[in-house]
C-alpha cells in the first residue's frame, strides 16, 4: 500500500516535470526564438512606408513564408510531443531523450533560418532607397539582442 502510493506520487511528479519540459520546449521552440524573430519581423514590416508595388511583392513573399513557417511549427509540435514521450519512457538523459532533443533543436534552427531568409527576401522586395532604413532596424535590433 505504502509502496503503491509512493509510486503514484513519483508518477505524478514525473508528469509535472514532463509538462514543464514540454512547456520549456514550446517556449524555446515557439516563443523565445520565433517571438524575437516575429517582433523583429513586425518591426521590419513597419520600418519603411511601402508603395503599392512593394506591398504586392511583399504580400506574396509573406504568404509563402507563412506556409513554410506553419509547416516548421507543425514539425516542432511533433518534436515536442516525441520529447515528452521519450522523457516519459526514460526520465533521465538517455539516447532516446538526446535524439528527441535534437529533433526539437533542428526544427527551432530551421525556423530561425527560414525567418532570416524571409528577412532578406523582404529587403530584396523594397525599393533601393528604402533599404537603408530597413537595414538600420534590422541591425539595431540584432545588436541589441532582443527587441
Ligand atoms: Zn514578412
Amino acid at each position: 500500500m505504502r509502496n503503491r502510493s509512493r509510486k503514484l506520487i513519483l508518477a505524478a511528479l514525473a508528469g509535472v516535470c514532463v509538462g514543464l519540459l514540454v512547456f520549456a520546449g514550446i517556449v524555446v521552440g515557439r516563443n523565445t526564438i520565433p517571438e524575437h524573430e516575429t517582433d523583429l519581423h513586425e518591426m521590419l514590416h513597419k520600418a519603411v512606408p511601402l508603395d503599392d508595388n512593394e506591398k504586392a511583392v511583399l504580400e506574396a513573399k509573406e504568404r509563402a513564408f507563412m506556409a513554410r513557417r506553419g509547416e516548421i511549427e507543425a514539425h516542432l509540435r511533433v518534436a515536442n510531443a516525441e520529447l515528452a514521450d521519450a522523457i516519459a519512457k526514460t526520465p533521465q538523459w538517455s539516447p532516446g531523450v538526446e535524439s528527441a532533443m535534437r529533433q526539437v533543436e533542428a526544427a527551432a534552427a530551421r525556423l530561425q533560418r527560414e525567418t532570416l531568409i524571409h528577412v532578406f527576401e523582404m529587403r530584396a522586395g523594397l525599393r533601393p532607397e528604402h533599404r537603408s532604413a530597413y537595414d538600420e532596424v534590422l541591425l539595431e535590433s540584432l545588436r541589441r539582442g532582443a527587441p
